[in-house]
């Protein structure tokens, strides 16, 4: 066990540091996104026309208020197994390379009209061999679609850059076939791989290979780990698996104790897993809304991401689906505004990380952090 400072504030000692989130402010605030499902961002009513187009008759309903609702409420169901089952319905409309083309287009447009500057979107091409496409013409069709929304964002007078992550689904076995296709496109935007699905009965450790593989590659990937399982899968995605960030990670929390009472009230103590995440710069994609739906936090005023936050972990804020969760990027900054006071500093500090963390080469990501990033906040803050 490690002893760790006492809570504190973070310090910036900066003017921004008082300011307070507004909507309007976390809207235009120039945001990372690292963790976003392509599947769990359709909009309703793309869903519906999707379903009419390619005789998908599965949907709950056919008006596009009642179903987003629906998505919402079903996935809130407090286990991420019965969260999952949402995605039959987007998936399902996702077969065809004109759906494809279009649901990627739609998400770089929906994330540029919320202030995000760079997002990294994931998806797995796997499940989207429903008709006739090949993997390599899913990869092709979403990489389309992502460089079609970044020019309509752009004629919209917004910039934003879309980085893909292929996703693995750890129940299945197609994990080595999805990371050689990330190595095949990652001159042509796609930069990382993820592995995603229930975690339980479905350790990292079953696709070692192609974490090996992506290794030898010099390819970046992430895991999902920590959301519904423990301490266990998340040790085993940084020390078996090697992965470079963690998806969610909300339960390295299980490795800190805060003592409450007595004379050393307000005391944290690290455990060696959650020392080391801190101390390697682990970076952590946190979900505060999604992590509430499938039970891996009891509220947001209850979500991990507070006490992370102040403890200085590698924290980002991410929206894991926006369709699921009924949420954005902005309302997620907002969130926690409410639940822990988080001013415009913090938006720009958890915006620097997330930066900092991404898949993108180095010059690139510092470009966005001095050109993009931190003009945006001066902007912001100033009188
Ligand atoms: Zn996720």
């Amino acid at each position: 066990m490690s002893v760790a400072p006492a809570l504190g504030e973070r310090g910036y000692g900066d003017a921004m540091t008082s300011l307070a989130l507004t909507p309007s402010l976390a809207q235009t605030a120039p945001k990372v996104l690292l963790h976003d499902h392509l599947d769990g961002g359709l909009r309703p009513a793309t869903v519906i026309e999707l379903a009419d187009a390619s005789g998908y008759a599965g949907l709950p309903t056919r008006d596009p208020g009642e179903l987003g609702a629906w998505f919402s409420a079903a996935a809130s169901s407090g286990s991420l197994e019965e969260y999952l089952t949402t995605f039959a319905h987007t998936v399902g409309v996702m077969q065809t390379r004109e759906a494809l083309v279009r649901v990627a287009a739609e998400c770089a447009e929906d994330l540029a009209a919320d202030g995000v500057v760079y997002a990294e979107v994931r998806y797995a091409p796997e499940l989207s061999l429903e008709q006739d496409l090949s993997l390599v013409e899913v990869v092709e069709a979403v990489q389309d679609g992502f460089r079609l929304g970044e020019a309509q964002a752009k004629a919209s007078g917004r910039s934003i850059r879309i980085g893909t992550l292929l996703t693995a689904m750890r129940h299945a076995a197609r994990s080595r076939e999805v990371a050689e296709l990330v190595v095949a496109f990652r001159d042509d935007g796609v930069v990382g791989f993820d592995i995603a699905g229930a975690e339980a009965g479905f350790p990292p450790t079953r696709h070692l290979d192609a974490f090996e593989y992506l290794r030898r590659e010099n390819a970046h990937f992430t895991i999902h780990a920590g959301e519904a399982f423990g301490l266990p899968s998340i040790w085993e995605a940084l020390q078996w698996c090697g992965a470079d960030r963690l998806g969610h990670g909300v339960r390295i929390v299980d490795d800190i104790t805060v003592s409450d009472s007595g004379s050393d009230s307000g005391e944290v103590r690290l455990g060696r897993l959650a020392a080391y995440v801190r101390d390697k710069r682990i970076p952590l994609e946190m979900c505060p809304t999604s992590n509430v739906q499938t039970g891996a936090a009891a509220s947001i005023a209850e979500h991990p991401i507070g006490l992370l936050a102040r403890l200085r972990f590698r924290v980002t804020l991410n929206t894991d689906n926006r369709l699921m969760s009924a949420t954005s990027l902005s309302r997620e900054l907002m969130l926690l505004g409410e639940a822990f006071g988080w001013t415009l500093e913090d938006a720009r500090w958890v915006t620097i990380n997330a930066m900092k963390s991404s898949f993108l080469p180095f010059d690139e990501r510092l470009a966005l952090i001095d050109e993009v990033i931190k003009p945006g906040y001066a902007a912001l803050g100033a009188p």
